[in-house]
């Protein structure tokens, strides 16, 4: 008997919150239905998509920058040295990094695409490139 009243509980407020997702009205009908019309399903599918591809754009931008960033350095023999800090000075992102790789000896590596860093001693960083 409990169990049957809180279904309709539950069922109520369904009802009670049956808004379109995009206007914000009330939606007249099926309380399954999200939206009050076509408009407003299209209306809302496309914002969807604009704050995916914004979102999508902000990362790869940051992860463009790091790799240039990160590219801009004077390779000798795939390798070369810098500072967390002057990493930090040029803008680079340290959250944003493709690949993230362990090697058998234990270091680990973040890579910007195919290049990528490891963290040394006192702020020092490696970098390394496969030439
Ligand atoms: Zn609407």
């Amino acid at each position: 008997m409990l169990l049957y009243l809180r279904c309709l509980c539950f069922r109520n407020k369904v009802n009670a919150m049956s808004t379109c997702l995009e206007c914000g009205d009330r939606i007249v009908g099926r309380s399954d239905k999200k939206f009050c019309n076509d408009a407003c399903r299209n209306a809302y599918n496309n914002n969807q998509n604009k704050d995916a591809s914004n979102l999508m754009r902000n990362i790869n931008n940051k992860l463009r920058k790091n790799f240039r960033i990160l590219s801009g350095f004077d390779f000798v023999d795939g390798k070369a040295k810098t500072t967390k800090q002057r990493l930090s000075n040029n803008g680079f992102d340290f959250n944003y990094f493709t690949n993230f790789k362990v090697y058998k000896n234990g270091s680990e590596y973040r890579f910007v695409y195919d290049i990528g860093y490891k963290l040394l001693d006192d702020d020092w960083i490696l970098i390394v490139r496969n030439e």
